[in-house]
């Protein structure tokens, strides 16, 4: 008899080596389509997340129109293409929420006015849309082949999908809306002292090559900054036998 597997498969969070193929494959489960405890839980921490992160993305949006010095300061990309990225998942963020909420409302009988949801701030369709899916999870999951119309290169094309891979998208979406926030946002301040003036002020933006010194402000690639690091060392450490 085959095992039911968590339709995250290869990326379920319990993935197991399946011994018929030895590749990843998702978590056994009981039922003969689902997600495993531990995905479900994904999902719904997924769901509580989504406004948040529809809200963090408007903050990069007003930080990289203002030009906010202290978000953007230091890293490579120019502001334009980061703005793009932002747009895009909020995009799909609205998209996704309303895609899945509508079935869901409609198994449910409950009226959900999409006109009227469409129309609203896009934002607020996002908590509105979320709050319903994340109390109504079991419905979500249980709908089978839901016709959608999206959107490919700007060409409507109808597509068919379970609430599975919506549960699928709408995880997979927070986890992008969280790159795209952590890349405008994350300054890895590092613990290792500079190694020219011995500062504690080295810092990276995310997704740089280079770490800055804020002291001195000598600026070092990886490889020097490995480097230097281990002449410091080693120089202490000599320090300390002497
Ligand atoms: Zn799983
Ligand atoms: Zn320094």
């Amino acid at each position: 008899m085959t095992a039911h597997r968590c339709h995250r498969d290869d990326r379920c969070a319990r993935w197991e080596t399946d011994p018929a193929t030895g590749h990843r494959a998702g978590a056994s489960i009981e039922a003969e389509h689902g997600l495993c405890a531990t995905c479900t839980r994904h999902l719904h921490q997924a769901l509580d997340a989504l406004p948040r992160d529809y809200l963090d993305l408007q903050m990069c949006l007003s930080a990289s129109i203002t030009g906010d010095a202290e978000t953007v300061r230091g890293t490579p990309e120019p502001p334009l293409p980061l703005r793009v990225d932002v747009l895009a998942v909020q995009a799909d963020i609205t998209h996704e929420v309303l895609c899945w909420a509508e079935p869901v409302a409609d198994t449910l009988g409950i009226t959900l006015d999409t006109q009227a949801a469409r129309d609203s701030r896009p934002g607020v369709v996002v908590q509105r849309c979320t709050r319903l899916l994340r109390s109504s999870v079991p419905v979500l999951l249980s709908l089978r082949a839901v016709e959608q119309l999206g959107w490919v290169h700007g060409c409507a094309v109808v597509t068919c999908r379970d609430g599975l891979d919506g549960a699928l998208a709408l995880i997979e979406l927070h986890h992008r809306a969280r790159a795209v926030t952590g890349l405008t946002r994350y300054i890895h301040r590092m613990t290792a002292p500079c190694p020219r003036c011995e500062a504690a002020a080295l810092r990276r933006p995310d997704g740089s090559d280079t770490i800055t010194c804020d002291h001195c402000g000598r600026v070092y690639t990886w490889d020097e900054y490995r480097d230097l690091c281990e002449v410091y060392v080693r120089w202490h450490e000599r320090l300390a036998a002497a």
